[in-house]
């Protein structure tokens, strides 16, 4: 396999020195070399035809041995050093100091058609970072890595990208529910792709650590390779810098807020510094509307992470972010300026989704009341998220209520016994809508249009992902496959696969794995 290799961050930045691999905390440095963990067995299972084409891979090639064996931790890109990198944060609001990369391996940086590329395995076996893990990844958490990510990035949602999808041949022990229920599962490798991984967290512990001197280092081996559209200098460099970087982290919340995605996890460790969704572990799709809603166990409490919450974390992430990057600037006003602009930018580029969504493209003092309306009423019963907003589109000028009604009952769980008076809401919001497209000159035609193409037929409901578990388990990797495929075109009439435009079925209510899911992976 020959790619064009370009170090960068192992160039230009410090290793630890000390190359044993065993767990410590790891100061003055930004990454420790590392050298992936031997698998018996691998076998691959799938592999992502439109990221082969982005990293000038062939057919033939990912078929070969040479491809299963590097891709799985057996054997190294030539010229190649992997490094697991050093990054702290905040989880679940507290501090936690150093993580880094406990079961991420980067094998190398390249080069293709003027692309950066990381490519990197995730449950390559232990680093220095792996404090008492064991740095391995199950089958069924690499599923819903592999699969999510090509989706999101189908979706236009920012995310890293994944290449492959591998058995190690080794088992892992996992505690799915930890409640002393260990068990051993098939092992697993993903291989991530992004132009980088570095995430706030690499700032935080440097910061934490007062090594400002490697922040700034950091700090400007970023900014030179990933935002060289930042020319200013001083201060004003760093100032400009968290400001991109406050845009993008909003811009790929407002997209989550879109179709419906909820994170599960967004520890400032697991926040991308290019505002890539980052890390797919215990995330979930919106069924039933609902903003309280969290997929993951461990934040079923407190729900810091629901889906109604993404953008206010969105705002405190980017907090510890500018504390981080403070010592670099010096000065409070301007800092403060950019973080209290944060809601501002949101809301605006959140009311634009949000009208998108609604197929209204006129300026007009009352969407924002309709918007609010709409996301109070769709509460009122169980309705699906993505079921509603597709056949929404479907609605016409000329439409009364019922018949506009009919258009969208798909979307509601219950529909014999909705309450009058949610009837009663819905008339209402559904007249003042027919009013308002009725103000817009596009057809319904193009509306519709339009709609299909921001609110998205099939994404990956959480009991797909269980399906396509279930089978794997049992050596059976066709929905793998299947999804895979669907999910390339999610904006797309598949008339072959209406199945999946449908509501969860009852089973998968609370299924593990289909509405809520544990971190262990
Ligand atoms: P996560 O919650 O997956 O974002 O992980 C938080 C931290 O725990 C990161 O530093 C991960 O590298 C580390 N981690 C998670 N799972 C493992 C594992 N199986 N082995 C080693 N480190 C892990
Ligand atoms: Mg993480």
């Amino acid at each position: 396999m020959k790619f064009t290799v370009q170090n960068s961050f192992i160039e230009e930045l410090p290793a630890d020195i000390q190359i044993e691999n065993y767990p410590r905390q790891v100061r003055n440095a930004c990454y420790s070399y590392v050298t992936p963990k031997k698998t018996t067995n691998p076998s691959l299972l799938h592999v992502s035809e439109e990221m082969l084409k982005e990293l000038g891979i062939s057919k033939e090639t990912a078929n070969s041995p040479q491809f299963l064996q590097v891709f799985t931790g057996n054997e190294l890109i030539e010229h190649t050093h992997p490094y697991a990198m050093c990054y702290g944060g905040h989880q679940f609001g507290n501090w936690a100091g150093q993580l880094g990369d406990g079961r991420a391996i980067n094998l190398a940086e390249i080069i293709h058609n003027n692309k950066r590329w990381v490519l990197q395995l995730k449950g390559a076996g232990e680093t220095p970072y792996s404090r008492t893990a064991d740095g391995l990844a199950v089958l069924r958490s690499s599923i819903r890595e592999y699969l999510c990510s090509e989706a999101m990035h189908h979706l236009n949602i920012p995310t890293t990208r994944a290449l492959s999808l591998s058995l190690s041949g080794d088992n892992v022990l996992r505690d799915i529910m930890y409640n002393g229920n260990a068990a051993y599962e098939k092992g697993a490798i993903v291989s991530r792709i992004a132009p980088s991984f570095i995430r706030f967290g690499n700032f935080e512990i440097l910061a934490a650590r007062k090594n400002t001197e490697l922040l700034k280092k950091l700090t400007d081996y970023t900014i030179k390779h990933f935002f060289p559209e930042i020319t200013a200098t001083g201060k004003e460099k760093y100032l400009a810098f968290l400001k991109t970087v406050r845009d993008k982290t909003i811009d790929m919340i407002v997209h989550w807020q879109r179709v419906g995605f909820v994170h599960g996890v967004m520890n400032t460790d697991n926040m991308s510094i290019l505002g890539l969704t980052i890390d797919y572990g215990p995330y979930g799709w919106l069924e039933g509307y609902d903003p309280y809603w969290t997929p993951n166990t461990t934040d079923a409490q407190h729900k810091r992470y629901s889906f109604g919450s993404q953008p206010q974390i969105g705002l405190w992430n980017t907090y510890k972010l500018a504390n981080a990057l403070y010592p670099l600037i010096e000065d409070v006003t301007p800092i403060q300026q950019m973080l209290d602009e944060y809601y501002t930018l949101f809301d605006t580029a959140y009311i634009t989704m949000m009208k998108s969504k609604l197929g209204l493209t006129h300026e007009n003092n009352k969407d924002i009341e309709l918007i609010g309306k709409l996301e109070e009423i769709l509460q009122l019963e169980e309705t699906d998220m993505t079921l509603f907003f597709r056949n929404l589109s479907k609605v016409s000028k000329s439409d009364s209520f019922k018949s506009a009604f009919k258009k969208v009952t798909k979307a509601f769980y219950l529909l014999s016994s909705i309450k009058k008076e949610s009837k009663q809401h819905w008339e209402e919001w559904f007249v003042t809508y027919i009013e308002r497209l009725q103000k817009e000159n596009i057809t319904d035609k193009e509306r519709k249009q339009a709609m299909n193409l921001v609110n998205p037929k099939y994404v990956f409901r959480n009991y797909m992902a269980q399906l396509a578990i279930d089978k794997a388990d049992k050596g059976d990797y066709t929905l793998i496959e299947e999804f895979y495929q669907l999910l390339k075109h999610p904006y797309e009439e598949q008339p072959s696969n209406e199945k999946w435009f449908a509501k969860r079925p009852e089973w998968a209510r609370h299924k593990v794995g289909c509405s809520m899911l544990s971190c262990s992976s």
